[in-house]
């Protein structure tokens, strides 16, 4: 059992739907107050209520992460409802598909401005108040594809995803003196809208490429962050934790599918 998180005040950005909204679920079933943020307001008030009718404290935030202003008044909004920031989730991301000859610098731009230079521009609007708690979390979704694997389409997005990394390490040591911990949780191929959308022939060949033989569940993924997030993980600082059913451990794919034939 871990400590209670119960009280703590979270802003979990990307919470509107996917990854980010199983992480908003699970925080608020342990009795942490959630800010659930993503662009589009109304969807982001629908996962506020559904998680205020569960019987927890949510309010819902329009933000777009690769804005400062909007960074500012998220950690605004947070510390007018909730009194502070304890625990910062920068989940927000965007996979869009493109091989190097057609990728255009508009592509690139539009997911580094989301994906890495939005974790930087919410952790920046938060420091204050994290350092303020006295014992901040900083938990970013990074992947498996970029800082583990590449993956065909998206040079762009590793190149987003492993800057995550680049960027946790030496925010994890410059932290550190104001107790505030800096880690990330690396997904492989998780149920979410976003992946439904890359279609069923995509979804087909990676589950056949996890050995355990499933995509993962939101929640797999929130159990991981809510453990980083934890007091108990106090002394984890700048590292990972995989959250991919094995999907990068096999040497080959032949071999993974022999295991599935054995008797
Ligand atoms: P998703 O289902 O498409 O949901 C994305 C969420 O982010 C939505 O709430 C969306 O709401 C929000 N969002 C997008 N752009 C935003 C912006 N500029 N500012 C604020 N919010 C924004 O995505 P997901 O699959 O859950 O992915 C979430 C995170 O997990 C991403 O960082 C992704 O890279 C990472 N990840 C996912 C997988 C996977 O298999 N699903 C695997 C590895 C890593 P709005 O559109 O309304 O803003």
């Amino acid at each position: 059992m871990l400590t209670s998180i119960a009280g703590r005040s979270v802003i979990v950005t990307g919470a509107s739907k996917g990854i980010g909204k199983g992480i908003a679920r699970v925080f608020a079933a342990k009795g942490a107050r959630v800010l659930v943020i993503a662009r589009d307001l109304a969807q982001a008030e629908a996962t506020a209520a559904e998680l205020r009718a569960g019987g927890a404290t949510a309010n819902a935030f329009a933000a777009d992460v690769s804005r400062a202003e909007d960074n500012a008044r998220m950690a605004r909004a947070a510390m007018e409802l909730y009194g502070g920031i304890d625990i910062l989730c920068c989940n927000a991301g965007i996979y869009p598909s493109a091989n190097l000859f057609e990728l255009t610098e508009a592509t690139w731009d539009q997911v580094m401005d989301v994906n890495l230079k939005g974790t930087f521009l919410s952790v920046h609007a938060c420091l204050p108040a994290l350092k303020t708690c006295g014992k901040g979390r900083i938990v970013v979704t990074s992947s498996i594809t970029g800082p583990i694997t590449g993956n065909a389409g998206w040079s762009h997005y590793g190149a987003s995803k492993a800057g995550q990394l680049g960027f946790i390490r030496t925010a994890a040591i410059e932290l550190a003196p104001h107790n505030i911990t800096v880690n990330a949780v690396l997904p492989g191929n998780i149920a979410t809208d976003g992946l439904e959308d890359l279609g069923p022939e995509y979804i087909a060949r990676m589950t056949a490429a996890i050995p355990a033989r499933r995509l993962g569940s939101v929640e797999d993924v929130a159990y991981a962050a809510l453990f980083l997030a934890s007091d108990e993980a106090g002394y984890i600082t700048g590292q990972t934790i995989v959250v991919d059913g094995g999907q990068v451990l096999p040497e080959s794919q032949a071999s993974l599918a022999d295991l599935y034939q054995a008797p």
